[in-house]
């Protein structure tokens, strides 16, 4: 049963995605609502939350002084690292009925994250936004879910709410059997209008068993990928397979809801009614076409207040102006991450990002590098069909070699599968040694 507050979240987060809908396209909306809503937030944060009232304190700054987004450079920025050391500092005074997440700790240690009823509805009022510009209405579509990972089975099909009311399927592509091959088929010709919606690497998975002919495809009438961010090589696989055009999201537990592709352009609109997005380098506010880190500000937030996040991503700013007459801001790229650097016994440091390019091969369908308790470093790979292992074998080699040297040892490893983490993210560059 659905309790009765439950369906008046539900239809709250309903009336502001009306809102949102139509406030999209109304600049002067989004400006007001923005600095409104910050505003308020930093009001708020430097009268309850004990972190931000001494952070205010430290850089000298205080409510009067934030009237709009332009003044954000102001506020002090804010780590994983005092996050996670400091929880208890970020919570108010006083604290409504909360719903506790963990973040999946890319960098290694998790985030607990309190999300208030608030930031809830208007992450889904976001969500129902950018489902609605791939067509997805409000009431009775239907919805194709690939599981996370192996250990989820299988899941029962349900009337989903909070996010429009939809009947939602559930697919396991962690499953290499034929009842689930058989399943999906049948699922796909049935539901051949759904839409496909799931973490990246489980909708990579599900294309590749469509593409291997274990799975008979569809055409979905969009697809939605979330959760970690999508290469140029997964983006081909899945519009390869599927033949539509993907919809990316890029979300995560600390600022809910932050921006997502449009079909117009490929670039990413940023919800402004729910974050405030600063792509900087070296602090200061990157050019068009610049890569900077990402830097955000929810806006909806009051359990847990996030300000000036140093979230851990890159992306390319741009001041592009979209032709779906849309006027939320754009982000053109974002560059996620889903690696941590390695450090060799002697010190040496190899970026995680380096030596994930060094896994860009054709033949190569998924790969992870894992560096041992020793220090030592074996890289994973899932061959493609009728791939060469002997090739990609030297072509690893040849690559990693000039930058190990002879400090640390590698193995090269052919798998038939790489699991994911629980989360349903799979890092694709981890450390196991501790120094
Ligand atoms: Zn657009």
């Amino acid at each position: 049963m659905v309790s009765a507050s439950k369906i008046m979240l539900t239809l709250k987060a309903y009336g502001l995605s009306r809102i949102a809908i139509k406030g999209q396209y109304d600049r002067k909306w989004i400006d007001e609502t923005r600095d409104k809503k910050l505003r308020k937030l930093v009001r708020y944060c430097y009268e309850n939350v004990k972190y931000y009232r001494e952070a205010f304190d430290q850089a000298n700054v205080t409510p009067a002084d934030i009237h709009s987004a332009k003044d954000i450079y102001k506020l002090p920025f804010l780590t994983k690292k005092e996050l996670r050391g400091r929880l208890w500092d970020f919570l108010p005074k006083q604290i409504g009925p909360c719903r506790i997440s963990r973040t999946s700790g890319s960098t290694g240690v998790p985030v607990c994250i309190f999300s208030d009823e608030n930031s809830r509805m208007h992450n889904a009022a976001a969500i129902i936004k950018y489902r609605k510009a791939v067509g997805i209405a409000l009431f009775g579509s239907t919805i194709i879910t690939p599981l996370k990972n192996e250990a989820e089975k299988t899941k029962k099909p349900a009337w989903t709410y909070f996010h429009g009311l939809h009947k939602t399927y559930y697919v396991n592509p962690y499953l290499e059997s034929q009842e689930h091959f058989d399943y999906a088929s049948k699922l796909f010709k049935r539901k051949a209008n759904a839409a496909l919606i799931g973490i990246t690497p489980a909708i990579v998975k599900l294309a590749y068993q469509v593409n291997d002919g274990k799975v008979e495809g569809f055409k979905p009438k969009a697809i939605i990928t979330s959760g970690q961010s999508l290469s140029d090589k997964q983006r081909d696989v899945i519009e390869g397979v599927f033949s539509t055009k993907v919809t990316d999201v890029y979300a995560c537990s600390e600022c809910g809801e932050v921006a997502w592709q449009c079909r117009a352009s490929d670039y990413y609109h940023i919800n402004e009614d729910n974050c405030l997005v600063e792509i900087l380098k070296d602090d200061k506010p990157a050019k068009s076409g610049e890569v900077g880190e990402v830097v955000i500000t929810n806006l909806n937030r009051f359990a847990m207040p996030i300000l000036r996040y140093k979230v851990g991503d890159l992306a390319i700013a741009t001041d592009h102006k979209c032709k779906c007459n849309r006027k939320l801001a754009m982000l053109k790229k974002i560059v996620g991450r889903d690696g941590q650097n390695i450090i060799c016994p002697n010190g040496k440091v190899l970026l995680w990002n380096q030596l994930k390019g060094f896994m860009n091969i054709s033949q190569v369908r998924q790969f992870q590098i894992v560096q041992n308790s020793d220090g030592d470093l074996t890289v994973k790979y899932v061959p493609a069909e009728d791939a060469d292992t002997l090739w990609i074998s030297k072509l690893i080699k040849s690559r990693f070699e000039p930058i190990t040297g002879n400090s640390i040892k590698f193995a090269i490893e052919e798998v038939t599968t790489i699991n994911p983490a629980k989360s349903g993210k799979l890092k694709l560059v981890v450390s196991n040694y501790k120094r």
